[in-house]
């Protein structure tokens, strides 16, 4: 028999994608992992049974069969070491209580990256090191934003990386409040000598951070002198979302923060009642001289072909709020689980699986540039690079970018984490750290896709700590990982 999707073509190309930024990559994937969704969900329901059964494909189905079947019972074994313990839950919750957050260029980065290499060796990986990343260093230090009138109030707020400082005794300004780029452009007249406000009430990421990055810009070419952002993200209880900006190279850098949505709306009101509205903003960010970091690398090497690799990595910074324990924390620990279980198990499949720890992905991703131009002679050995940086939520799957036949393949050891409801493959796999290795190589690239629902609310804020974290959906998604790495590197085929 032959299944065929009445009039809608399943196959989607892979197209090259362009990293514009990160944040841009990471929506590109959610839309496309949406789409992928919604055409199944259409789809689906209108598939219909033709043709009859040839001899021909009952055998391809059964040499189909056999082929996953000898990794049934490694899978069985990944998953059940996986869930079976809290050991990745626990291994997140001591990286954040001990060390906290990790913003590039800090001690506490640097003790991060050393506690995992000792614990990488203590797991017994192989060929456990670390490469050296030369990295932008944004200092935040003390900042402030206080409403002088109508009536003094402070304002929640945190600096935007990369954001210039306000004079040492900060500025204070009218604040015009603006809805998006178009209503800036009809009030410009107003906005010389202004804090001009972008009060966009969050939808999805992509749509609203675009005010984040560019806005500061935006809002300097009509003469503004500093540039407030309503957080970007869903409501949540008076909490500021951090987070890059980038500059226009053709007009003046004014200093630009976020601010928790209470203080938004307080301003709106303000605002809306004819109010002459003032705000003091101290901020004291400046960039301080490059420094040394590093990616950390840990291996099981393959025990036929370990020259051909499988990359599994999540981003060991993370901004300077909060513990960084959903945004990257627990994507390192369950990559890094992923290469522990094998360990543990005496698992060794055919290939090397190399697990990485990126650094400075939040604020240069001179981490995953590092990686292609130190690995650019082994990168055509890059069978499958795989990033986790959505969270370790509860996991539905992957996110997968490469040619039909992988996909099929992918899709096929996906089946094996039907148990855990994690076999969903979409369109759309990469991440921001392996985005620059993938392109110039064309390697296959993977995102461990889970519930995103709570991620946005805590995404580069103070509420960024462990507990929001769920040792059962975390344990999960380490499984997923293992199963999809381990199973993808073993292959008597290459991907
Ligand atoms: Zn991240």
């Amino acid at each position: 028999m032959t299944l065929i999707a009445g009039g809608v073509v399943l196959v989607q190309s892979e197209t090259t994608f362009e990293i514009i930024s990160k944040i841009e990559v990471r929506l590109l994937f959610r839309r496309m992992a949406r789409m992928t969704r919604r055409s199944w969900a259409i789809t689906v329901p209108f598939l219909v049974l033709i043709g009859a059964t040839s001899n021909a494909q009952v055998d391809h189905r059964r040499a189909h069969a056999n082929w996953i079947d000898q990794y049934r019972e490694p899978a069985a074994r990944l998953i059940g070491e996986a869930t079976g313990s809290t050991f990745a839950w626990q291994r997140l919750a001591l990286l954040t209580d001990t060390i906290g957050n990790r913003f590039s260029g800090t001690p506490a980065l640097d003790r991060a990256i050393q506690w995992a290499v000792g614990e990488m060796k203590r797991d017994g990986l192989e060929n456990v090191h670390t490469e050296t990343v030369t990295v932008p260093r944004w200092v935040r230090g003390a900042e402030s934003a206080e409403i002088v009138s109508p009536a003094p109030h402070p304002i929640v707020m945190l600096g935007l990386g990369d954001s210039v400082g306000t004079p040492p005794g900060g500025l204070e300004a009218d604040v015009l409040v603006v809805h998006g780029f178009e209503d800036l452009d009809a009030r410009a007249a107003q906005a010389r000598g202004r804090i001009v406000l972008f009060n966009v009430p969050f939808t999805n990421y992509g749509e609203t951070v675009r005010f984040r990055s560019a806005g500061p810009s935006r809002a300097a070419r009509h003469g503004a002198v500093a540039m407030l952002i309503r957080a970007v993200g869903p409501p949540g209880l008076r909490t500021p979302h951090t987070g890059a900006l980038q500059y226009s190279a053709d007009v003046a850098q004014i200093p630009a923060a976020a601010i928790a949505t209470e203080d938004a709306d307080r301003l709106q009101r303000m605002s809306d009642r004819g109010d002459r509205v003032v705000v003091r903003l101290r901020m004291e960010a400046h960039f301080e001289p490059d420094v040394e970091s590093a990616n950390v690398v840990g291996e099981i090497r393959g025990r036929e072909r370990p020259d051909e690799v499988v990359v599994v990595s999540g981003h060991l910074d993370s901004w300077d709020v909060g513990a960084g324990a959903t945004d990257d924390g627990g994507g390192c620990v369950v990559t890094w689980e992923a290469v522990r279980l094998m360990k543990k198990l005496n698992l060794r499949p055919r290939r090397t699986v190399r697990v990485v720890l990126w650094t400075n992905e939040e604020n240069g991703g001179r981490g995953g540039l590092a990686y292609r131009d130190q690995h650019r002679a082994e990168l055509g050995k890059h069978v499958l690079m795989l990033e986790s940086d959505s969270g370790v939520f509860r996991p539905l799957g992957f996110g997968f970018s490469g040619s039909d036949s992988a996909r099929e393949t992918v899709q096929t050891i996906a089946t094996l984490l039907s148990g855990i409801a994690a076999d969903q493959i979409s369109t759309g796999g990469g991440g921001a750290d392996i985005g620059p290795s993938v392109q110039e190589a064309r390697i296959a690239a993977m995102s461990l896709e889970v519930d995103g629902s709570k991620y946005f609310l805590i995404h580069h804020t103070p509420a960024d700590t462990v507990d929001k974290i769920d040792p059962v959906e975390m344990a999960k998604c380490a499984a997923t990982v293992a199963v999809m790495a381990y199973v993808v590197a073993d292959l008597p085929n290459r991907l």
